[in-house]
Protein backbone atom coordinates (compact mmCIF):
# COMPACT_ATOMS: atom_id res chain seq x y z
CA UNK A 1 0.00 0.00 0.00
CA UNK A 2 1.35 3.47 -0.75
CA UNK A 3 2.21 6.03 2.23
CA UNK A 4 -0.53 8.01 3.74
CA UNK A 5 -0.08 11.37 4.59
CA UNK A 6 3.17 12.04 6.15
CA UNK A 7 2.63 15.55 7.51
CA UNK A 8 -0.25 13.40 9.85
CA UNK A 9 2.67 11.09 11.12
CA UNK A 10 3.92 14.07 12.39
CA UNK A 11 1.61 14.76 15.60
CA UNK A 12 -0.19 12.41 17.76
CA UNK A 13 -4.06 12.42 18.15
CA UNK A 14 -5.32 14.73 21.52
CA UNK A 15 -4.11 13.49 24.69
CA UNK A 16 -6.48 15.92 26.11
CA UNK A 17 -9.33 13.75 24.70
CA UNK A 18 -7.46 10.54 25.31
CA UNK A 19 -7.85 11.40 28.93
CA UNK A 20 -11.54 12.10 28.86
CA UNK A 21 -11.98 8.12 27.20
CA UNK A 22 -9.59 6.90 29.57
CA UNK A 23 -11.89 8.36 31.96
CA UNK A 24 -14.47 7.09 31.34
CA UNK A 25 -13.62 3.07 30.16
CA UNK A 26 -12.09 3.31 34.69
CA UNK A 27 -15.32 5.50 35.41
CA UNK A 28 -13.68 8.51 37.06
CA UNK A 29 -14.04 11.75 37.79
CA UNK A 30 -12.95 13.76 34.71
CA UNK A 31 -10.77 16.71 35.36
CA UNK A 32 -8.56 16.64 32.43
CA UNK A 33 -10.87 17.42 28.92
CA UNK A 34 -12.12 21.06 29.93
CA UNK A 35 -15.92 20.66 29.88
CA UNK A 36 -19.14 21.21 32.42
CA UNK A 37 -20.35 18.37 33.62
CA UNK A 38 -23.54 20.53 35.30
CA UNK A 39 -26.51 21.56 33.40
CA UNK A 40 -26.46 23.92 30.37
CA UNK A 41 -28.22 27.39 30.73
CA UNK A 42 -32.37 26.46 30.01
CA UNK A 43 -32.79 29.24 27.96
CA UNK A 44 -29.93 28.07 25.65
CA UNK A 45 -31.46 24.66 25.40
CA UNK A 46 -35.49 25.91 24.33
CA UNK A 47 -34.02 28.09 22.20
CA UNK A 48 -32.42 25.24 20.37
CA UNK A 49 -35.54 23.04 20.49
CA UNK A 50 -37.69 25.72 19.53
CA UNK A 51 -35.47 26.15 16.11
CA UNK A 52 -35.78 22.54 15.78
CA UNK A 53 -39.11 22.90 16.10
CA UNK A 54 -39.61 25.88 14.06
CA UNK A 55 -38.00 23.96 11.19
CA UNK A 56 -34.12 25.19 10.93
CA UNK A 57 -33.27 21.75 10.03
CA UNK A 58 -31.60 22.80 6.47
CA UNK A 59 -28.60 24.15 5.83
CA UNK A 60 -27.39 27.25 7.48
CA UNK A 61 -25.70 30.38 5.14
CA UNK A 62 -22.71 28.66 4.97
CA UNK A 63 -20.66 31.50 6.69
CA UNK A 64 -23.27 31.83 9.15
CA UNK A 65 -27.18 32.36 9.80
CA UNK A 66 -27.32 36.21 9.67
CA UNK A 67 -29.81 35.80 12.96
CA UNK A 68 -25.94 35.09 14.67
CA UNK A 69 -23.82 37.35 12.67
CA UNK A 70 -25.94 40.59 13.87
CA UNK A 71 -25.46 39.06 17.07
CA UNK A 72 -22.23 38.53 17.09
CA UNK A 73 -21.59 41.59 16.12
CA UNK A 74 -23.65 43.76 18.78
CA UNK A 75 -22.07 41.48 21.13
CA UNK A 76 -18.23 42.07 20.64
CA UNK A 77 -19.21 45.63 20.18
CA UNK A 78 -20.69 45.97 23.69
CA UNK A 79 -18.13 43.26 25.43
CA UNK A 80 -15.24 44.17 23.96
CA UNK A 81 -15.44 46.98 21.83
CA UNK A 82 -14.51 45.63 18.62
CA UNK A 83 -16.09 46.71 15.48
CA UNK A 84 -17.60 44.01 13.02
CA UNK A 85 -19.56 43.71 10.04
CA UNK A 86 -21.94 41.06 10.27
CA UNK A 87 -22.08 41.08 6.30
CA UNK A 88 -18.34 40.91 5.60
CA UNK A 89 -16.31 40.09 8.57
CA UNK A 90 -18.14 37.09 10.27
CA UNK A 91 -17.40 33.14 9.59
CA UNK A 92 -19.20 31.25 11.90
CA UNK A 93 -17.74 28.00 12.24
CA UNK A 94 -17.66 24.25 14.17
CA UNK A 95 -16.53 25.67 16.91
CA UNK A 96 -13.51 27.61 17.76
CA UNK A 97 -11.86 24.32 16.80
CA UNK A 98 -12.33 24.69 13.14
CA UNK A 99 -11.98 28.48 13.37
CA UNK A 100 -8.29 28.19 14.23
CA UNK A 101 -8.14 25.90 11.60
CA UNK A 102 -9.78 27.88 8.87
CA UNK A 103 -7.38 30.66 9.58
CA UNK A 104 -4.16 29.13 9.59
CA UNK A 105 -5.72 27.46 6.24
CA UNK A 106 -6.30 31.10 5.00
CA UNK A 107 -3.46 32.87 5.91
CA UNK A 108 -0.29 30.50 5.95
CA UNK A 109 1.90 30.04 3.17
CA UNK A 110 4.52 26.83 3.28
CA UNK A 111 7.54 28.17 4.92
CA UNK A 112 5.88 31.00 7.13
CA UNK A 113 6.60 31.03 10.84
CA UNK A 114 3.64 30.96 13.84
CA UNK A 115 4.75 32.52 17.03
CA UNK A 116 2.83 30.78 19.79
CA UNK A 117 3.52 30.96 23.28
CA UNK A 118 4.69 28.01 25.39
CA UNK A 119 3.05 26.22 27.34
CA UNK A 120 -0.42 26.28 24.76
CA UNK A 121 -3.31 24.76 24.08
CA UNK A 122 -2.56 21.44 22.39
CA UNK A 123 -4.64 21.70 19.10
CA UNK A 124 -2.24 24.64 18.00
CA UNK A 125 0.68 22.49 17.37
CA UNK A 126 -1.04 20.14 14.92
CA UNK A 127 -2.95 23.37 13.29
CA UNK A 128 0.23 24.73 12.30
CA UNK A 129 1.34 21.58 10.49
CA UNK A 130 -1.41 21.07 8.92
CA UNK A 131 -1.23 24.62 7.57
CA UNK A 132 2.24 24.17 6.60
CA UNK A 133 3.86 26.80 9.22
CA UNK A 134 6.57 26.17 10.77
CA UNK A 135 5.60 26.76 15.03
CA UNK A 136 8.17 29.21 16.82
CA UNK A 137 7.37 29.31 20.64
CA UNK A 138 8.01 31.81 22.99
CA UNK A 139 8.42 30.84 26.93
CA UNK A 140 6.02 31.95 29.34
CA UNK A 141 7.16 31.72 32.33
CA UNK A 142 5.70 30.74 36.22
CA UNK A 143 4.54 31.60 38.51
CA UNK A 144 2.76 34.67 36.81
CA UNK A 145 3.45 33.10 33.25
CA UNK A 146 5.41 36.37 31.62
CA UNK A 147 7.15 36.43 28.88
CA UNK A 148 10.73 38.01 28.21
CA UNK A 149 10.60 41.02 26.01
CA UNK A 150 13.71 40.17 24.59
CA UNK A 151 12.83 36.91 23.47
CA UNK A 152 9.42 37.59 21.84
CA UNK A 153 11.49 40.41 19.88
CA UNK A 154 13.92 38.18 18.88
CA UNK A 155 11.37 35.40 17.43
CA UNK A 156 9.93 37.54 14.89
CA UNK A 157 11.37 37.67 11.64
CA UNK A 158 10.90 38.16 7.54
CA UNK A 159 8.83 34.56 7.85
CA UNK A 160 6.57 35.15 10.81
CA UNK A 161 3.33 35.30 9.46
CA UNK A 162 1.20 35.28 12.83
CA UNK A 163 1.33 35.32 16.44
CA UNK A 164 -1.67 33.10 18.39
CA UNK A 165 -2.75 34.68 21.55
CA UNK A 166 -5.23 33.30 24.02
CA UNK A 167 -6.02 34.87 26.63
CA UNK A 168 -7.25 34.31 29.18
CA UNK A 169 -5.25 31.31 28.51
CA UNK A 170 -5.22 27.42 28.42
CA UNK A 171 -3.25 25.69 30.68
CA UNK A 172 -1.96 28.58 32.66
CA UNK A 173 -4.77 31.01 33.38
CA UNK A 174 -2.72 34.08 32.45
CA UNK A 175 -4.95 36.67 31.24
CA UNK A 176 -2.91 39.35 28.61
CA UNK A 177 -2.65 42.66 30.07
CA UNK A 178 -2.87 45.64 27.41
CA UNK A 179 0.76 46.64 27.98
CA UNK A 180 1.62 42.94 27.02
CA UNK A 181 -0.85 43.01 23.89
CA UNK A 182 0.27 46.26 22.96
CA UNK A 183 3.98 45.06 23.29
CA UNK A 184 2.81 42.15 20.80
CA UNK A 185 1.11 44.63 18.54
CA UNK A 186 4.04 47.14 18.04
CA UNK A 187 6.09 43.59 17.01
CA UNK A 188 2.63 42.32 14.01
CA UNK A 189 3.10 46.02 13.16
CA UNK A 190 6.95 45.95 12.70
CA UNK A 191 6.55 42.44 10.92
CA UNK A 192 3.57 42.95 8.91
CA UNK A 193 1.88 39.74 11.31
CA UNK A 194 -1.43 39.08 11.91
CA UNK A 195 -2.63 38.75 15.57
CA UNK A 196 -4.70 35.26 15.76
CA UNK A 197 -6.56 35.58 18.96
CA UNK A 198 -8.38 32.87 20.84
CA UNK A 199 -11.26 34.57 23.41
CA UNK A 200 -12.92 31.07 24.11
CA UNK A 201 -12.59 32.19 28.19
CA UNK A 202 -13.34 35.98 28.04
CA UNK A 203 -15.67 35.81 30.65
CA UNK A 204 -14.38 33.60 33.14
CA UNK A 205 -11.83 35.78 35.06
CA UNK A 206 -10.63 36.09 38.65
CA UNK A 207 -8.79 38.78 41.23
CA UNK A 208 -10.55 41.70 39.02
CA UNK A 209 -9.06 40.72 35.67
CA UNK A 210 -10.00 42.42 32.49
CA UNK A 211 -10.11 40.96 29.51
CA UNK A 212 -8.70 42.95 26.35
CA UNK A 213 -8.94 41.67 22.84
CA UNK A 214 -6.35 42.72 20.82
CA UNK A 215 -8.23 43.78 18.08
CA UNK A 216 -9.06 46.91 20.04
CA UNK A 217 -5.26 48.14 19.80
CA UNK A 218 -4.55 50.83 17.54
CA UNK A 219 -3.48 49.50 13.88
CA UNK A 220 -4.58 45.76 14.79
CA UNK A 221 -8.01 46.45 13.47
CA UNK A 222 -7.63 44.96 9.90
CA UNK A 223 -4.43 42.63 11.33
CA UNK A 224 -6.19 40.81 13.74
CA UNK A 225 -8.46 37.42 13.61
CA UNK A 226 -10.59 36.96 16.87
CA UNK A 227 -11.67 33.43 17.32
CA UNK A 228 -14.75 32.88 20.15
CA UNK A 229 -17.19 30.29 20.50
CA UNK A 230 -20.33 29.36 22.70
CA UNK A 231 -18.52 26.25 24.46
CA UNK A 232 -17.18 27.81 27.51
CA UNK A 233 -19.28 30.97 28.04
CA UNK A 234 -22.39 28.81 27.62
CA UNK A 235 -21.41 25.85 28.62
CA UNK A 236 -22.39 23.74 25.69
CA UNK A 237 -19.56 22.62 24.62
CA UNK A 238 -20.34 19.52 22.28
CA UNK A 239 -22.30 22.31 19.89
CA UNK A 240 -19.65 23.17 18.00
CA UNK A 241 -20.46 26.86 17.18
CA UNK A 242 -17.88 28.60 16.92
CA UNK A 243 -16.65 31.72 14.87
CA UNK A 244 -13.88 33.75 13.36
CA UNK A 245 -14.13 37.71 12.94
CA UNK A 246 -11.37 39.39 10.64
CA UNK A 247 -11.39 42.03 7.82
CA UNK A 248 -13.21 41.74 4.48
CA UNK A 249 -10.22 40.51 3.00
CA UNK A 250 -9.37 37.85 5.11
CA UNK A 251 -13.01 36.77 6.05
CA UNK A 252 -13.52 36.01 1.99
CA UNK A 253 -10.30 33.33 2.37
CA UNK A 254 -11.49 31.89 5.75
CA UNK A 255 -15.09 31.60 4.55
CA UNK A 256 -13.99 29.78 2.03
CA UNK A 257 -11.98 27.43 3.37
CA UNK A 258 -14.82 26.76 5.75
CA UNK A 259 -17.26 26.01 3.18
CA UNK A 260 -14.86 23.57 2.02
CA UNK A 261 -14.09 21.87 5.47
CA UNK A 262 -17.74 21.93 6.93
CA UNK A 263 -20.22 23.85 4.86
CA UNK A 264 -21.60 24.76 8.01
CA UNK A 265 -22.29 24.67 11.77
CA UNK A 266 -25.50 23.48 12.89
CA UNK A 267 -28.29 25.72 11.58
CA UNK A 268 -30.66 25.03 14.53
CA UNK A 269 -27.76 25.20 17.47
CA UNK A 270 -26.57 29.09 15.53
CA UNK A 271 -30.34 29.97 16.11
CA UNK A 272 -29.96 28.97 19.60
CA UNK A 273 -26.57 30.55 19.90
CA UNK A 274 -28.00 34.21 18.63
CA UNK A 275 -30.11 33.86 22.07
CA UNK A 276 -27.59 32.79 24.16
CA UNK A 277 -25.68 36.23 23.08
CA UNK A 278 -27.88 38.48 24.36
CA UNK A 279 -28.54 36.78 27.87
CA UNK A 280 -28.41 39.50 30.52
CA UNK A 281 -25.20 40.15 32.22
CA UNK A 282 -26.08 38.75 35.89
CA UNK A 283 -25.91 35.65 33.64
CA UNK A 284 -22.16 35.95 33.00
CA UNK A 285 -21.80 36.97 36.45
CA UNK A 286 -23.50 33.64 37.90
CA UNK A 287 -21.22 31.59 35.73
CA UNK A 288 -18.03 33.31 37.04
CA UNK A 289 -19.07 33.19 40.47
CA UNK A 290 -19.17 29.50 40.65
CA UNK A 291 -16.04 28.87 38.83
CA UNK A 292 -14.45 31.48 41.48
CA UNK A 293 -15.64 29.42 44.31
CA UNK A 294 -14.47 25.92 42.13
CA UNK A 295 -11.20 27.24 41.67
CA UNK A 296 -10.70 28.27 45.38
CA UNK A 297 -11.95 24.69 46.41
CA UNK A 298 -9.90 22.99 44.06
CA UNK A 299 -6.73 24.79 44.66
CA UNK A 300 -6.93 24.23 48.19
CA UNK A 301 -7.61 21.31 48.13
CA UNK A 302 -4.96 20.16 45.69
CA UNK A 303 -2.56 22.02 48.36
CA UNK A 304 -3.75 19.89 50.88
CA UNK A 305 -2.75 16.85 49.36
CA UNK A 306 0.34 17.29 48.12
CA UNK A 307 0.32 19.41 44.46
CA UNK A 308 1.61 22.12 44.16
CA UNK A 309 -0.88 24.17 42.18
CA UNK A 310 -0.72 27.67 40.48
CA UNK A 311 -3.65 30.15 40.90
CA UNK A 312 -4.98 31.27 37.13
CA UNK A 313 -6.41 34.38 36.80
CA UNK A 314 -8.80 32.91 34.06
CA UNK A 315 -10.52 30.25 31.98
CA UNK A 316 -10.43 27.45 34.30
CA UNK A 317 -7.49 24.93 34.68
CA UNK A 318 -5.10 24.81 37.42
CA UNK A 319 -1.43 23.60 36.40
CA UNK A 320 -0.12 21.79 39.00
CA UNK A 321 3.73 20.60 40.22
CA UNK A 322 3.56 17.17 41.09
CA UNK A 323 7.29 16.40 41.33
CA UNK A 324 7.03 16.10 45.50
CA UNK A 325 4.22 13.16 44.48
CA UNK A 326 6.14 11.59 41.78
CA UNK A 327 8.94 9.55 43.99
CA UNK A 328 5.89 9.12 46.70
CA UNK A 329 3.31 7.42 43.70
CA UNK A 330 6.85 5.57 41.91
CA UNK A 331 6.63 7.06 38.59
CA UNK A 332 9.15 9.34 36.39
CA UNK A 333 6.91 10.97 34.52
CA UNK A 334 3.96 12.91 33.78
CA UNK A 335 1.64 10.51 31.74
CA UNK A 336 2.67 7.69 34.28
CA UNK A 337 1.70 9.93 36.70
CA UNK A 338 -1.51 10.89 35.28
CA UNK A 339 -2.42 7.09 34.60
CA UNK A 340 -1.38 6.61 38.42
CA UNK A 341 -3.81 9.04 39.46
CA UNK A 342 -6.62 7.81 38.13
CA UNK A 343 -5.74 4.31 39.12
CA UNK A 344 -5.02 5.25 42.97
CA UNK A 345 -7.98 7.59 43.16
CA UNK A 346 -10.08 7.85 40.17
CA UNK A 347 -9.61 11.59 39.70
CA UNK A 348 -8.17 12.30 35.30
CA UNK A 349 -6.29 15.06 34.59
CA UNK A 350 -3.87 16.30 31.63
CA UNK A 351 -0.29 15.22 31.47
CA UNK A 352 1.86 18.64 31.49
CA UNK A 353 3.96 17.50 28.68
CA UNK A 354 0.71 18.31 26.27
CA UNK A 355 1.14 21.43 26.24
CA UNK A 356 5.32 21.84 25.62
CA UNK A 357 7.19 21.21 22.47
CA UNK A 358 9.28 19.43 24.07
CA UNK A 359 7.80 16.76 26.55
CA UNK A 360 10.59 17.16 29.01
CA UNK A 361 8.90 20.58 29.69
CA UNK A 362 5.68 19.36 31.44
CA UNK A 363 7.36 16.05 32.95
CA UNK A 364 6.40 17.23 36.19
CA UNK A 365 2.80 18.87 35.07
CA UNK A 366 -0.50 17.76 35.24
CA UNK A 367 -3.13 20.13 34.19
CA UNK A 368 -6.85 20.08 36.27
CA UNK A 369 -10.04 21.64 35.36
CA UNK A 370 -12.16 22.80 37.80
CA UNK A 371 -16.02 23.28 35.58
CA UNK A 372 -17.50 21.13 37.80
CA UNK A 373 -20.80 20.98 39.70
CA UNK A 374 -20.12 20.34 43.50
CA UNK A 375 -20.90 16.76 43.33
CA UNK A 376 -18.38 16.03 41.24
CA UNK A 377 -15.75 18.34 43.22
CA UNK A 378 -16.45 16.94 46.64
CA UNK A 379 -16.37 13.19 45.41
CA UNK A 380 -12.51 14.23 43.75
CA UNK A 381 -11.99 15.66 47.63
CA UNK A 382 -13.25 12.23 48.82
CA UNK A 383 -10.46 10.30 46.55
CA UNK A 384 -7.79 12.60 47.18
CA UNK A 385 -7.49 12.85 50.57
CA UNK A 386 -8.33 8.90 51.16
CA UNK A 387 -5.64 8.08 48.89
CA UNK A 388 -3.26 10.63 48.87
CA UNK A 389 -2.94 11.76 52.42
N1 LIG B 1 -10.39 23.24 25.52
C1 LIG B 1 -10.62 21.99 26.16
C2 LIG B 1 -9.44 21.59 27.01
O1 LIG B 1 -8.40 22.16 26.92
C3 LIG B 1 -10.87 20.86 25.22
C4 LIG B 1 -11.43 21.25 23.93
C5 LIG B 1 -11.60 20.10 23.05
O2 LIG B 1 -11.34 18.95 23.42
N2 LIG B 1 -12.00 20.39 21.87
O3 LIG B 1 -9.57 20.66 27.75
Amino acid sequence: MKELSRITETFTESVIREMTRICDAAGGHNLSQGFPDFESPKAIKEAAIKAIQDEWNQYPVTYGEPELREAISKKVWSYNGVKCDPGTDITVTCGATEAMMATLKAIINPGDEIIIFEPFYENYGPDCILSGAAPRYITLYPPDWSYSSEELAGAFNEKTKAIVINTPNNPTGKVFSREELEEIAALCLKWDCYAVTDEIYEHILYDGARHVSIAVIPGMEDRTITINSISKTYSVTGWRVGWAIASEPVTRRIRKVHDFLTVGAPTPLQHAAAAALAFPDEYYAGLQSHYEKARGFLSGLLQRTGFKPGLPRGAYYIIADVENLMDRLGVADDFSFSRKLIELTGVATVPGSSFYSDPVKGRTQVRFCFCKKWETLYAVEQALLSKLT
